[in-house]
């Protein structure tokens, strides 16, 4: 096809989840990509079905905290998605002791990833998958919001949502319950974990199964009394915990600041009703206080 001949193919970046994401060059344009090989093999329809999705809600996606898609094409049995390369993720800047996160790099990235929500939430679609590896960073340290494969527009009518969908320590306690009938919050509370690690330099909340994930988070922030979280008793998987009091925020994250604990606590709200949403932290006192965000382009990434 006309697409298999545009894009020199280079080097293997790694194995998602439907195949092989390659570095190209695009000789169109003389950028470097990155081409997301979907098998459609065995299972072509399941596949398109959910490469289609991806490629819809990408494209009405534009964004400059979202992952641009480029092009798509078939080639041979597979289907292609070109991406606009980036150079790195939030993971390995976590993961980097070289790099220093100070306050306002924090602050920085947080706006990016809440600027990249934000405007997915306003079109009604969840990201539902977040975690720090697919927060891309380009080379001018934009953060990019990444990996769309799992999204879904919600609210379509005749379509329960599975709830196995996100790496486990992001995930919100609505989602560990088993709520079928999740929005946009399971989102903020992921981008809350986010912050948390930022902050920490490890993530936050590592449950070693749904039940210790639970656990975790109610060690954390308090067993829920049912006046913060009604709906919480009537989901499908709930059940009861032995009472534990929240301790101080504070004592979790000595080095934030009383914005930073403020935003996060409203982020790790119980009742997903009463979360925050994208928008709303983005208008928090915290990115209106000093320090200011770190200029994308000053953000430190590894080497
Ligand atoms: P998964 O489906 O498991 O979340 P992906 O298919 O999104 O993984 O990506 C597999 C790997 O390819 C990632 O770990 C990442 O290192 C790399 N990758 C994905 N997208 C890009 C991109 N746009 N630019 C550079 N590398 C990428």
């Amino acid at each position: 096809g006309i697409g298999a001949k545009r894009y020199v193919k280079g080097i293997s970046l790694g194995e998602g989840t439907y195949g092989v994401v390659f570095k190209a060059l695009d000789t169109q344009t003389n950028r470097t990509v990155a081409v997301k090989k979907i098998r459609l093999g065995k299972y072509k329809e399941g596949v398109h079905v959910t490469a289609l999705r991806e490629i819809k809600l990408l494209k009405e996606l534009r964004d400059p905290n979202i992952i641009e898609l480029i092009d798509v094409y078939p080639h041979k049995r597979n289907l292609h998605l070109v991406f606009e390369f980036m150079e790195s993720d939030l993971e390995a800047v976590i993961r980097d002791r070289n790099i220093l996160l100070s306050p306002a790099d924090v602050k920085s990235y947080m706006q990016m990833c809440l600027r990249g929500l934000a405007h997915c939430h306003k079109k009604w679609v969840l990201h539902r998958d977040l975690k720090p590896n697919n927060l891309l960073i380009s080379s001018d340290g934009q953060l990019k919001l990444g990996d769309f494969g799992l999204a879904r527009i919600f609210g379509s009518p005749d379509r329960k949502f599975t709830h196995q969908v996100f790496a486990r320590w992001y995930r919100s306690p609505e989602l560990l319950f088993g709520s079928k009938q999740y929005g946009s919050g399971v989102d903020i509370w992921a981008a809350g974990c986010i912050f948390a690690e930022l902050l920490l330099r490890r993530p936050f909340l590592q449950g070693s199964s749904d039940i210790d994930q639970l656990g975790k988070i109610f060690q954390a922030f308090g067993t829920p009394r049912e006046t913060q979280w009604p709906d919480m008793t009537s989901l499908p998987d709930y059940v009861e915990f032995q009472f534990t009091p929240a301790p101080a925020l504070r004592s979790l994250f000595p080095m934030a600041t009383e914005d930073a604990l403020d935003l996060l606590s409203k982020m790790f709200a119980f009742d997903p009703k009463a979360r925050i949403t994208a928008q709303q932290a983005l208008e928090h006192r915290y990115f209106s206080t000093d320090p200011a965000p770190t200029k994308a382009h000053l953000l430190l990434r590894p080497a």
